[in-house]
């Protein structure tokens, strides 16, 4: 591997991934002022991209006449423009076997945090209020109830694993994956509207495309439990967020948690930010240590095997370009 390659990094990756390119022999350009002026200086002569939530379009991409790989840190790239690097032939990686388990993890602590009213529990006890105990009231658990997982891709079935732990019951609607996949991992298959309304506990584990945008809105909430718990860890604007407040206001259903917002960040004034029975976190369900510690390393791995002429099909998004 020559010294004459360059790869330019697009935000924070953790350095563990960073010695690959040292050990390489690759120029590493890092990249933290988003600017299209700097980013156009800084990629334009790259071999490669790694790239974290910052946009990747057009405008940037045809500057840069040396790429020959973009790679994802994550494994959604709703961010980066597919047309244009199909277009170009130019391969999209992601990091496919890096972030499931952490955001799995991440929809069982927002599954219990809601049941369990932790934020408000916590209120109490440091507001002074210990002996009030009775006032988290109503709260749930997990064993024997009905969970309905959306999309059972990566993240999909490193869920249903764990809730399977819990002894809850787990049902899958995915049109895309046959049902005899989804008996073999102990869950059940079933249509959307059954889920919806049989559920306890629903989560969305699918990409953000022009057929899933508003997924989940006004119908979808008038047919769930009304001690039903929401968690979007997937994309903002999969659950319509108006319709988000309007069922949590008018109690249709418990509670909900969204790691994901349409905008990111979402407006100081947003209706959603004071709404009750809802908790957030800001789309970092990826980002444990652990996690961000195996992205950065698949992500820089899939750049380098494919300067390297052994590219990780597994992890390419267009691999019909190869
Ligand atoms: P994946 O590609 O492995 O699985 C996606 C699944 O969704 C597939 O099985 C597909 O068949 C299914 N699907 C597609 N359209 C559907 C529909 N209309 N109804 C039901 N199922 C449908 O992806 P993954 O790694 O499991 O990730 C899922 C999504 O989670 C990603 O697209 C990404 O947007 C999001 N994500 C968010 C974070 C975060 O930090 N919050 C991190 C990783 C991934």
């Amino acid at each position: 591997m020559g010294s004459s390659l360059k790869v330019a990094l697009v935000g924070d990756f953790h350095q563990d991934g960073i010695d690959i390119l040292e050990k390489n022999n690759i120029i590493c350009e890092k990249v933290f002022d988003y600017s299209k002026e700097n980013m156009i200086d800084k990629l334009k002569d790259a071999h490669g991209i790694g790239i974290r939530t910052i946009p990747l379009f057009s405008d940037i991409l045809t500057k840069c006449n040396h790429l020959k790989i973009v790679g994802r840190h994550g494994v959604g790239y709703d961010s980066v423009d597919l047309k244009y690097l199909n277009e170009n032939k130019i391969p999209l990686a992601i990091t496919g076997t890096s972030n499931a388990v952490s955001v799995a993890e991440h929809v069982l602590m927002m599954f219990l945090s809601s049941a369990r009213r932790t934020i408000f529990a916590d209120k109490l006890v440091k507001d002074g209020k210990f002996s009030d105990k009775t006032l988290v009231k109503n709260t749930y658990e997990l064993f024997q109830k009905n969970i309905l997982i959306i999309g059972f891709g990566r993240i999909g079935k490193a869920l249903a694993k764990r809730c399977l732990a819990f002894e809850a019951k787990v049902f899958v609607y995915d049109p895309f994956i046959e049902k005899n996949v989804i008996e073999e991992s102990q869950c059940h298959y079933i249509d959307f509207k059954e889920g919806l309304s049989l559920a306890d506990f629903i989560t969305l584990h699918l990409p953000l495309s022009e057929k899933t945008m508003n997924l989940i809105s006004h119908n979808e909430f008038n047919l769930m439990k009304k001690n039903c718990i929401l968690v979007n860890t997937s994309r903002g604007g999969i659950v319509n967020q108006d319709a988000l407040i309007n069922a949590l206001n008018n109690k249709l259903i418990f509670a909900a948690g969204l790691d994901v917002f349409l905008p990111e960040p979402p407006e100081k004034n947003d209706p959603i930010l004071v709404t009750e029975n809802l908790i957030f976190s800001p789309h970092n369900s990826a980002l444990t240590l652990e996690g961000r510690k195996r992205m950065s390393v698949e992500t820089i791995e899939n750049i380098v095997s494919h300067l390297n002429g052994n590219t990780n099909v597994a992890n390419i998004v267009n691999k019909d370009i190869l």
